[in-house]
């Protein structure tokens, strides 16, 4: 398996080796079509120069044939003693050498020897001067037209001879010339014209020697090695007077290489030959160009097609993102639902529970009224004896009154009967208030809260027991810091405080002080009742067991064990706290905390 790292470097090792092959490819192709352009550039370049020389050379191939013709030449060399008719020639070629524009013209006898000519008069002349050893000289002597390209031997001006015999009148055919006519034409002019290319351009003879082109120290050199017979024959001719012919050693290396041939093309008579050889420079820097080019089109198109896969590949991956983020997104909307499914059937089982919890409380609320009533009446039950003796008193004192009164009446003493019966009212108002407490002790709590006036509570509380307490031969002292009121339930809070008092009451009943004291006061946001009697205590062992229903000490009949338990339920429904605890003079001590109501609390 190949990972993708790994196929990704084969694709740019892939990309690199195609890239360098084609760079390649395209130079070498580039450098061929290069070669092949500049090859017939050159060669339409050669040709021009050819055709150039050619008609240069041809202008003056008929030129000296023309001049052998002249009467005056024949006659000069018939009587080379009158020096008269040589001096007509030298004017003669003189005037024709400047009208055509050649270097020299100039009549040699059957010797070579030079009697006229047309630079007669100028200090480097040809006068006197023998070219018997020259090739032109000796073709023309031999009837046909000569041709040479050599340096002149009295000038040192290399030139191009062109030579023609010349007969005496009418004795052209098959007769002996008389002498040779020869023009030396200069080629430094069109020569000059090649000195602007960079290219070397050169003129070579048949041996293989350069004696014209743009390159002055290839001048007079071979492009190869000459042999020694024509090297002695050169010598001969002075054809390249003082020189001496070696190979060119400066050839362009790429040319000895066989590699960057010469363009050649032969021109002339002579078997010269026309070579340029075309710059590598330029060739190299054509397929250089070529192949930069080819090489930023490719990496260009390599890019283009990278930054698409890059594209594409960003364009998966932002996809794949999407559709995980889809996925995640959907998972978590099952979740969701699960949990919720869940949430809303735990908040269900949770409703049924509170149902069941509420109608549990109601239950609950129902038994605890129910045992409170039940409570009340025990307790009206036990202060039955006390009520029934408040209550016979003042009926007593009633009868008593009563039958004074009428005594009096009798008696008619209407005064004392008036006075009783104001006895009468009072006990019978007196009577009427105990009644109306146990009426209203009596009574079924509705549960309302409202605002209960605790010291009221208090006061109906004791006079509901006051006959137990005087029975009894117990004093209730009655403390009242304050005038409280609390928020709560006015039955009940009396309920609680007679149970307490009561308790209190059977406390003290069997000892020497019978003393209770009830103490009001106001403690923060609450009403604080004390209620301490001089009993002996509540027992360590008694104590925690305090507040249990049915928890008693006392005997049956007496206790049923319910009063603090009821009592405690009570208060705690009423947001109060009821606690019990030792005095440190002695006796027991209950303290029952309420709260304040609001009016009260701001006071
Ligand atoms: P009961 O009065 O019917 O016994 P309670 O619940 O009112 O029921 O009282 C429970 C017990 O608490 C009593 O039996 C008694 O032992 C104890 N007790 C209550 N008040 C006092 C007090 N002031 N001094 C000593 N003991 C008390």
């Amino acid at each position: 398996m190949m990972g993708g790292s790994d196929r990704r470097r084969l694709f740019l090792l892939l990309a690199a080796v195609g890239l360098v092959m084609a760079i390649a490819l395209t130079y070498a192709l580039a450098a061929r079509k290069a070669r092949s352009d500049i090859d017939r550039q050159a060669e339409q370049q050669l040709q021009i120069i050819a055709l150039d020389l050619q008609s240069m050379l041809e202008k003056f191939e008929t030129l000296p044939f023309a001049l052998s013709v002249h009467p005056d030449l024949a006659a000069a060399l018939r009587a080379p003693d009158q020096p008269a008719l040589a001096g007509n020639v030298n004017r003669t070629l003189k005037t024709v050498q400047q009208q055509a524009r050649v270097a020299a013209i100039y009549l040699m006898d059957r010797q070579g020897l030079t009697i006229a000519a047309s630079n007669w008069d100028e200090p480097q002349n040809y006068i006197g001067r023998n070219f018997g050893f020259r090739p032109y000289f000796r073709d023309a002597l031999n009837g046909s037209a000569g041709r040479f390209y050599g340096i002149g031997s009295t000038t040192a001006e290399p030139g191009y001879f062109i030579a023609q015999p010349v007969f005496a009148p009418g004795q052209r055919e098959g007769g002996t010339p008389l002498g040779v006519l020869a023009v030396k034409i200069s080629l430094n002019e069109f020569e000059r014209t090649w000195s602007t290319s960079d290219e070397p351009i050169v003129l070579v003879d048949q041996h293989g020697v350069v004696f014209l082109g743009n390159r002055p120290a290839w001048q007079y050199r071979s492009l190869a090695p000459v042999d020694s017979a024509t090297r002695a024959r050169m010598a001969a001719t002075l054809q390249y007077v003082g020189k001496i012919v070696e190979p060119i050693a400066s050839l362009p290396t790429a040319a000895r290489r066989g590699y960057d041939q010469p363009v050649a093309r032969a021109v002339g008579r002579l078997g010269w030959q026309i070579l340029l050889f075309p710059a590598q420079a330029r060739i190299a820097r054509i397929a250089l160009l070529w192949s930069g080019a080819v090489a930023l089109v490719l990496l260009s198109g390599m890019l283009l097609v990278w930054a698409r896969h890059q594209r594409r590949r960003r364009l998966e991956e932002r996809q794949a993102a999407r559709t995980a983020l889809q996925q995640a997104a959907d998972d978590l909307d099952r979740q969701i639902t699960l949990r919720t499914g869940e949430l809303t059937q735990a908040n269900q089982d949770l409703g049924d529970k509170y149902a069941r919890l509420e109608h549990a409380e109601q239950l609950l609320r129902s038994t605890q009224n129910e045992l409170v009533q039940a409570g009340k009446l025990a307790m009206l039950g036990q202060m039955a004896a006390g009520v029934t003796h408040e209550l016979n008193q003042p009926l007593a004192a009633i009868r008593a009154f009563a039958e004074n009164a009428v005594t009096y009446l009798a008696r008619g003493q209407a005064d004392q009967a008036s006075a009783n019966l104001l006895h009468i009212s009072d006990a019978s108002a007196r009577m009427g208030i105990i009644i109306g407490q146990l009426k209203g002790f009596a009574r079924k709590s509705q549960g309302k809260v409202a605002v209960v006036d605790l010291t009221r509570s208090i006061h109906a509380s004791a006079l509901l027991l006051q006959a137990d307490f005087d029975r009894h031969g117990v004093s209730l002292q009655i403390d009242l810091d304050a005038a409280l009121q609390i928020t709560g339930d006015a039955v009940r809070t009396e309920q609680v405080l007679i149970n307490l008092l009561r308790n209190a009451l059977d406390a003290v009943e069997d000892t020497p002080q019978r003393q209770i004291w009830l103490r009001l006061e106001r403690d923060g946001d609450q009403a604080l009742v004390r209620i301490r009697d001089s009993g002996p205590g509540i027992a360590g062992e008694v104590a925690a067991q305090l507040f249990e229903p049915f928890f008693t000490t006392k005997p049956s009949g007496k206790g049923l064990g319910l009063g603090l338990a009821i009592s405690s339920s009570i208060v705690q429904a009423m947001r109060g706290q009821l606690s019990a605890s030792n005095h440190a003079d002695g006796g027991a001590e209950f303290q029952l905390r309420l709260p304040l109501a609001k009016e009260s609390n701001e006071r």
